[in-house]
């Protein structure tokens, strides 16, 4: 099931096709897809980046904007992102006002929606975007241990997942495709996360990845600390742990 990167230290994986057996598929079908989260890779520096060749680019948390920046300009393929709790409040952006906006105070409520972050880079963090070929819904941040943005109870995390569902399921009314990825900082509680209360996953990961079933689940946050990780299931979605950077083909 795994593959070769050509660059030390990642790891790859095709999910739902073999290695040998899609050689022509993947020239044809495979969307190959770099992950990042929380690490910066710096084996992805000095050009060599461009050799991984992905169509799309996901992160999930907790890296500089312009470690992500750097990743979007060299590549030129989509960055979709999303939020880690070390990020900081990316929901609104007033300091993109100027003078002139106060003229048109009907569109004060749409600038003041605008979303902030790395440029170049798409915050999908309760959305869902369709890019490369894919569906990909996203949802940042982690369970709330302190002070700060981008931390939420198991409740409030719930309540997002149930309208990040409700926008899956509204966009999928036209075009009845499937989302193909779901990224989060976070993991499942119980699938992959950690035991401490910074590190714990949200219960409604699993139901939302039950309701959506994704073929893949993306998310950082648990540092695995120079072991490899391990990927797990919930049903037919397979669950990633993308802390530093994986290649993944699907
Ligand atoms: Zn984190």
């Amino acid at each position: 099931m795994a593959c070769g990167t050509g660059l030390k230290g990642g790891q790859a994986a095709h999910i739902g096709f073999s290695c040998e057996g899609a050689k022509q598929d993947r020239e044809s079908l495979l969307v190959r897809i770099l992950a990042v989260a929380d690490e910066v890779d710096e084996a992805l520096y000095y050009e060599r980046v461009r050799r991984l060749q992905p169509d799309l680019v996901v992160a999930c948390g907790d890296l500089p904007f312009d470690y992500l920046e750097y990743l979007v300009t060299m590549l030129n393929v989509p960055l979709l992102f999303v939020p880690g709790n070390h990020d900081p409040d990316l929901r609104a952006k007033p300091e993109t006002l100027g003078a002139e906006d106060f003229t048109r105070p009907f569109l004060l409520g749409s600038l003041r929606r605008e979303r902030a972050g790395p440029l170049g880079c798409v915050n999908i963090d309760g959305r869902v975007v369709d890019a490369a070929g894919l569906r990909v819904a996203g949802l940042g941040g982690s369970i709330r241990y302190r002070q700060g943005p981008n931390q939420y109870s198991q409740r409030q995390m719930g309540a997002r997942a149930v309208a990040l569902e409700l926008r899956i399921r509204r966009k999928g009314l036209w075009d009845r495709r499937p989302v193909d990825i779901l990224a989060t900082h976070s993991a499942p509680l119980g699938v992959g996360d950690g035991d401490d209360s910074t590190h714990r996953g949200f219960s409604s990961f699993l139901r939302l990845t039950a309701r959506v079933r994704p073929k893949l689940l993306l998310h950082g946050h648990v540092h695995p600390y120079g072991r490899l990780t391990q990927r797990r299931q919930i049903g037919g979605t397979t669950v990633v742990n993308v802390v530093g950077r994986h290649m993944l083909d699907i």
